[in-house]
């Protein structure tokens, strides 16, 4: 019964985090859920997240405000707006190259680079 209950938890946490494009908090994530259940704790949804990252079916987003939550598994890089701390995905191509040249230069295994571009989105831009 109690598994039962872990796992539908586990559900609720995934199915927030994929429903939202905005890379959001722990504590956003804990916000939405608790809409659905009003009875989860922040322990538990904090807990169920950092299970879901170790077994790769969410990623999250180093940035120097906060962790983030991401809905993509795709290797990606990020900008943060300073202003209002939201964090967007960069159409930009993924630099593999770069983590073979590092490879090849230093003999370490190179599993991933992350990118955090820093600025100010148009609103905060227009807003200053
Ligand atoms: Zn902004
Ligand atoms: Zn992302």
């Amino acid at each position: 019964m109690k598994q039962l209950r872990n796992t539908r938890q586990r559900q609720l946490v995934l199915a927030a985090v994929r429903a939202r494009r905005d890379h959001p908090s722990a504590d956003q994530i804990y916000l939405d859920v608790r809409a659905v259940d009003g009875r989860i704790s922040r322990g538990t949804v904090y807990r169920n997240l950092s299970i879901l990252e170790e077994s790769g079916e969410i990623l999250h987003v180093k940035v120097p405000t906060a962790d983030r939550y991401d809905n993509r598994l795709d290797l990606h890089y990020h900008l943060l707006c300073m202003g209002c701390g939201a964090v967007k995905d960069v159409e930009l191509p993924y630099h593999r190259e770069l983590d073979r040249e590092l490879a090849e230069k230093t003999g370490y295994f190179i599993a991933r680079h992350r990118t955090v571009f820093e600025g100010f989105c148009p609103e905060c831009r227009r807003r200053k």
